[in-house]
């Protein structure tokens, strides 16, 4: 199961597609992506997770999907899957490491309160 949207298998394709805990990142950085391909491109892709994750970490197998192949072209999506990706995994890793933050303070806490009632239990060897 996604550790982010707990609403999904996690799979490659979720994660660079769809995850609604990443969408923020999504929205504005795979627009401008889309709008480098074909109109018919943009809508095949959208359309298909399996494509559209196909496309953004390596196109150059999808260039059936872009209107004319050059070396401008390809930098321009170099640039913008790039960007989606490190973005993606940035927070990624910020939530994850979020919720990791809130179940150690509720350890904590836990201890805290089990040690202030003095039912913890002391180790006094054999
Ligand atoms: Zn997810």
């Amino acid at each position: 199961m996604c550790p982010l949207c707990e609403d999904h298998p996690e799979c490659r394709a979720h994660f660079i597609t769809s995850c609604s805990a990443t969408d923020q990142v999504r929205q504005k950085l795979l627009q401008p992506l889309l709008a480098l391909m074909s109109p018919a491109g943009a809508t095949a892709a959208q359309e298909d997770p399996e494509l559209l994750t196909q496309v953004v970490l390596d196109h150059s197998k999808c260039w059936e999907l872009f209107p004319t192949p050059s070396e401008e072209l390809n930098s321009k999506i170099e640039k913008f899957t790039a960007r989606l990706c490190y973005a993606l995994h940035c927070m990624r890793t910020r939530k994850l490491l979020a919720a990791k933050k809130i179940i150690i303070g509720y350890i904590m806490v836990y201890w805290l309160i089990t040690f202030l009632s003095g039912e913890r239990t002391e180790y006094h060897g054999e």
